[in-house]
């Protein structure tokens, strides 16, 4: 039914290349391109049906653009950095083709993410008829759209969302990022945030944590909170909502690999003179940790995330949870990717498939929460990603 251009072959895009790639009926065409092309025909060898690839900066704007109009793709699936975001839209907009990514844009030099760029697209996607999708991974994306599905099936208002991302699982290497080290670390070092009764409240790295039991013989864990995209967005898009929170799990040794390379420096993100050069020691870093798509292998255990929500329905008090386990080393023997790829990679071609197949269709920039949670929950089921809820 459509052509789609992937852009970005790292862990997330090794993924979205063989789920799309199973769908043949949805995505008749597929290439993928990224700045690194072996990396791209590294993936397309391993694929079930032929895939071209294609080198490309994304940053190079006119280029992209010129990629695009050529090939005529009815969809870029932004599975690159955050720090493409805008010019990748930009592309997409010269070249009339609707866009989706699985995180928001973030500039190089400051590590805050924030949707205020890629919102002030909006009135440029509507006025060319082109339909942007922001945030299609696990959380955000997933996280989003149990919101929106369970203020559409569950509350007639939400008053309290817990996000709860939890990965129990190992990987055996003294100390490595899931996904991208320079992101992840940027995300993970960043202030605490959460949403309480209509504004901000700031808390210190990591400062604020407790156990939480998680289901499905998991069991406890220590969360920590954290700042995170989606909490933005539900802030914005879910009426009456007095607090939303995002948590995540950390291991001990994980927090204290963090804490000596932050007292050391190497988590700085400035420039730094060395022998003559300029590096950014945070870029270094990620050169000398294990590359997240390296993992797959490595990786055994599970990842359990979702919401734990609390509202009204019918006057009276509800509580609502609606959670994913996805376990590693069944990902590795699908896609040969780890569960956090796996789980970013399929709610991007999830979503993507909605929009090829016009169940999902817009004219604008759009959050996950903002579109119908029905054909994207049915699709969860189908495509590897099974949820469970329980009303409370
Ligand atoms: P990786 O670093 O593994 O892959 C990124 C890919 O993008 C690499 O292939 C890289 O090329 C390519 N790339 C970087 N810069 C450019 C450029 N200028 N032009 C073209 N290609 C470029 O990252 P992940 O796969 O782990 O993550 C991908 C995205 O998914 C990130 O934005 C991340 O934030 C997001 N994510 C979202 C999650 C969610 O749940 N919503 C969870 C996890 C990740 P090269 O190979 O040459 O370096």
């Amino acid at each position: 039914m459509a052509k789609v251009c992937i852009i970005g072959a790292g862990g997330v895009g090794q993924v979205v290349a063989h789920k799309c790639a199973q769908r043949p009926d949805v995505f008749t065409e597929i290439l993928l391109a990224s700045r690194t092309k072996a990396k791209c025909d590294a993936i397309a060898a391993d694929l079930p049906q032929p895939v071209r690839t294609a080198q490309i900066d994304a940053d190079d704007v006119p280029t992209l653009t010129a990629l695009l109009k050529r090939e005529q793709p009815q969809l870029v699936i932004n599975v690159a950095l955050p720090y493409q975001d805008l010019h990748i839209m930009d592309a997409c907009l010269a070249a009339g083709v609707d866009y989706l990514d699985t995180a928001n844009y973030e500039p190089p030099d400051t590590a805050r993410f924030e949707y205020k760029w890629q919102w002030a697209y909006h009135d440029r996607f509507q006025k060319a008829g082109r339909m942007a999708v922001l945030g299609s991974g696990f959380d955000p994306g997933v996280t989003s759209v149990f919101c929106a599905y369970a203020l559409k099936h569950h509350f007639d208002v939400i008053h309290e969302i817990d996000i709860i991302d939890c990965n129990a699982g190992d990987h055996g290497q003294p100390f490595a990022t899931n996904f991208n080290p320079e992101i992840n670390i940027r995300e993970v070092t960043a202030k605490g945030r959460y949403w309480q009764d209509g504004q901000w409240v700031e808390t210190e790295p990591l400062a604020e944590h407790r156990t939480f039991d998680f289901p499905e013989g998991i069991g406890p864990r220590e969360i920590y909170l954290m700042y995170h995209e989606e909490l933005e967005s539900l802030a914005r898009f879910i009426p009456g909502l007095q607090r939303a929170r995002f948590w995540m799990t950390f291991s001990e040794n994980y927090l204290k690999h963090l804490e000596v390379l932050q007292n050391v420096g190497m988590t700085r993100i400035d420039p730094v003179p060395f022998q003559g050069h300029e590096i950014v020691p945070l870029q270094f870093l990620k050169a000398l940790l294990p590359d997240p798509a390296s993992l797959g292998p490595l990786t055994r255990g599970r990842t359990c995330i979702g919401c734990w929500i609390q509202g009204e329905k019918d006057g009276r008090p509800r509580k609502y949870h609606v959670y994913n386990i996805c376990e590693h080393e069944a990902c590795y023997r699908e896609v040969k990717s780890q569960a956090i790829s796996y789980t970013t990679g399929v709610p991007a071609m999830i979503g993507a498939g909605l929009m090829c197949t016009g169940e999902w269709q817009g004219h604008g920039v759009f959050n996950m929460e903002q579109l119908d949670p029905d054909p994207f929950m049915r699709d969860l089921n189908r495509f590897g990603l099974p949820w469970v809820e329980h009303v409370v």
